[in-house]
């Protein structure tokens, strides 16, 4: 028998999903799929997104992979090339690349044919990562219009403060008034904006999380939003015991009982990318009945309390997070975000797909 920790992956939900950016929005949907498609499983996730009309990842061989499986849409890759070395094999695949800075603007003169590349235009607007200083987008509009190897452009940005009270009214305000004189195509949204913002849809909306089923916002549950959990981290109990009171529990003894318990051991831990920071009490199913962790996760165990759970024994099924137990909530118990766990699971928990 194989160790029993596995991540489900119900691609129907992924479906649903999608479908739930396409209702909120008349925009074109450019699904991103980066790290894996957030933990899914690249080729697998984008099949189930394959009615979305782009894909936005970030390595030039995963897109190649997509087009090679016969995957027409966009495929942009979101920090363009890095090399010049990088150009020809965009031009071949037909990838769609951003361009953030002027040594990428530089290295165009390596696409070796007219028309071949479009090309995504990124303004730094607040976000201070990527981008063009909003004074040079008119020079590097004018270098993109006249080179050869251009077919078009579309003009993007990226939001600092989406998922938050302070918005996205500033950066849009700025990002209008520089596309304002241009007639390229604009994209601004990531899932965040494309909830809560409709003015900022435009021409391509850019969702991530929400297709993983996964709230943007802090205070609004996922299911609120219409969103179905696409990942279930399952493992099962492994080894169970009673212990006294003044016991403690792993290492370092972080948690010390107060009366007797009984424990149970998961066979899950960090370096199956459950997050080593989650303190006692994280949130935890076993056999679809609440219960929590103790003490410190270790690499490939963690410990929960089976003290209200008399029959939950070695083998009882231990889920970690999705179905029943939202991935947001053990992300903020363990003090990190949706997106950190769900691409974080490690390359040995098998991913197994499932339709419904
Ligand atoms: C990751 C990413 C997105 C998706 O963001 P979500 O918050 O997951 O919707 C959109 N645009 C860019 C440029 C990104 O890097």
């Amino acid at each position: 028998m194989p160790r029993p920790i596995q991540a489900r992956i119900a691609l129907s939900a992924l479906e649903h999903n999608l479908q739930a950016a396409r209702r909120a929005t008349g925009a074109r949907i450019m699904a991103v799929i980066k790290a894996a498609a957030y933990g899914h499983g690249l080729l697998p996730a984008a099949e189930a997104l394959g009615a979305a009309d782009g894909f936005a990842l970030l390595d030039l061989r995963d897109a190649a992979r997509l087009r090679e499986a016969g995957f027409r849409q966009t495929l942009l890759l979101l920090e363009g090339f890095f090399t010049p070395d990088d150009l020809p094999l965009a031009a071949e695949h037909d990838l769609a690349c951003v361009i953030h800075h002027a040594q990428q603007l530089a290295m165009l003169d390596s696409c070796p044919r007219r028309g071949a590349l479009q090309v995504w235009l990124k303004v730094n607007t607040g976000m201070n990562r990527l981008g063009f200083a909003p004074r040079d987008v008119p020079a590097a509009m004018e270098k993109l219009r006249s080179h050869a190897a251009v077919r078009d452009i579309t003009l993007m940005t990226h939001f600092s403060h989406a998922d938050e009270a302070a918005g996205v009214a500033a950066q849009t305000e700025v990002f209008d008034a520089l596309a304002a004189p241009y007639r390229a195509a604009r994209s601004l949204a990531n899932s965040a904006a494309l909830l809560r913002y409709p003015a900022t849809h435009a021409d391509w909306v850019r969702p991530g999380i929400m297709l993983y089923g996964a709230s943007p916002f802090a205070e609004i549950p996922a299911q609120q939003i219409g969103l179905r959990p696409t990942m279930t981290l399952h493992s099962r109990i492994i080894s169970a015991r009673e212990i006294a009171a003044g016991e403690s529990i792993g290492y370092g003894g972080t948690f010390c009982a107060q009366a007797p318990m009984r424990i149970g051991v998961v066979a899950c831990g960090y370096a199956d990318g459950y997050p080593r920071h989650a303190p006692s009490g994280t949130p935890v199913l076993v056999e679809g009945r609440r219960t929590r962790t103790l003490g410190r996760v270790s690499m490939d165990m963690l410990c929960v309390d089976l003290s209200a759970l008399p029959d939950a024994d070695v083998g009882s099924r231990a889920t970690l997070w999705g179905e029943g137990l939202p991935v947001e909530e053990v992300a903020r118990a363990a003090g990190t975000i949706s997106y950190e766990l769900l691409s974080a699971v490690s390359g040995r928990v098998p991913l197994v797909y499932r339709e419904s």
